[in-house]
């Protein structure tokens, strides 16, 4: 697959469901993928990636971002909170606040720096015990917890079960943003965004399917 199929399959369908063609963006993720890979789709114009470590975005995206104009990079992947700061000065947006403790780190360092960038709260819609975010039950308690704390909350990302239909698990999120008044879904990876797309995704995160598969040494 590459960048220009994605995009294509991306507009056709926002299209199939009637929805403008700008409603949803591409996050291409980027983690593990060799620098002449990043560097290609950089080339070919894409500007919005995710990082699941903030490890690895640190090596990288710093110099990528004196290169290139324009570039927004999100974390997607699990944050500690003894890595709150590193993580503020690296990314525009983090998606993966899954817990009290760390919106409440976020909170702290956002009251000291004067800015915090936009938060997406991690739903564990399959209550997996390994997986992070909060269960359903406790998603609205925490997206009310997090919005007395001022922090910006955009909307809501979660990762369905790999074994089970998807298309439950993103109707689910929708349900949860919908009656919270979110704006931003952020659901649907290489195998699914179409179905995330047709249930009200605004991001999807396609990390293969742009790169080619990551290659793990
Ligand atoms: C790796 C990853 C993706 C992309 O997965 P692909 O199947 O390669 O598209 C999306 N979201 C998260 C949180 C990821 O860690």
């Amino acid at each position: 697959m590459s960048l220009k199929e994605i995009n294509t399959r991306i507009e056709a369908a926002l299209a199939a469901c009637g929805r403008p063609s700008d409603s949803a963006k591409l996050v291409a993720v980027s983690k593990v993928q060799p620098p002449d890979r990043i560097a290609a789709v950089l080339d070919q114009g894409q500007r919005l990636f995710g990082e699941n470590r903030v490890q690895e975005a640190s090596t990288r995206w710093p110099d990528l971002r004196e290169k290139y104009d324009g570039v927004e990079v999100h974390l997607i992947g699990p944050l500690q909170t003894n890595k709150v700061n590193q993580a503020l000065e690296l990314f525009d947006a983090i998606q993966s606040v899954d817990r009290p403790k760390l919106a409440k780190k976020l909170a702290d360092a956002a009251q000291t720096r004067g800015a915090c960038p936009p938060l997406f709260l991690q739903v564990n819609t399959g209550e997996e015990p390994q997986k992070a975010g909060v269960v359903p039950a406790d998603a609205d308690a925490f997206i009310a917890e997090c919005r007395q704390m001022d922090l910006p909350v955009l909307g809501l990302m979660a990762i369905p079960p790999a074994d089970e239909e998807p298309a439950l698990h993103f109707a689910l999120l929708k349900k949860i943003s919908d009656r919270n008044g979110l704006d931003e879904l952020s659901m649907g990876m290489s195998a699914d965004f179409e179905s995330a797309i047709r249930l009200g995704a605004t991001y999807v995160r396609v990390g293969s399917g742009v790169f080619g598969q990551r290659v793990y040494d």
